[in-house]
């Protein structure tokens, strides 16, 4: 599959999960820093992206098995799978 491509995954979101709160909700608990910030599809969670010291999204992804991010930044309106390597706008 072509990385530009979605996945079944990103196929069968209908509505996608906003962030509750502008903040990576692992990097509060520890008081440390982020750069951006993703919000996982199936729960809900928003943590920090692979250019934070932390990488919670990408942690929650592995551990959890969650596949899918949607970025929370203001005026990105984009997914991400991780199983598949697919991104999609939306
Ligand atoms: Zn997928
Ligand atoms: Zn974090
Ligand atoms: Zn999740």
């Amino acid at each position: 599959m072509s990385p530009n491509e979605s996945c079944a995954h990103i196929d069968a979101i209908d509505t996608v999960k906003r962030e509750k709160r502008h903040v990576c909700e692992e990097c509060v608990k520890i008081c440390d820093e982020w750069i951006h910030l993703r919000t996982c599809q199936t729960c809900g969670v928003t943590l920090c992206c692979d250019s934070s010291p932390n990488r919670h999204a990408t942690q929650h992804a592995q551990s959890s098995g969650h596949p899918v991010v949607a970025s929370a930044e203001p005026g990105e309106r984009w997914l991400y799978c991780y199983p598949d390597d697919a991104f999609a706008e939306y």
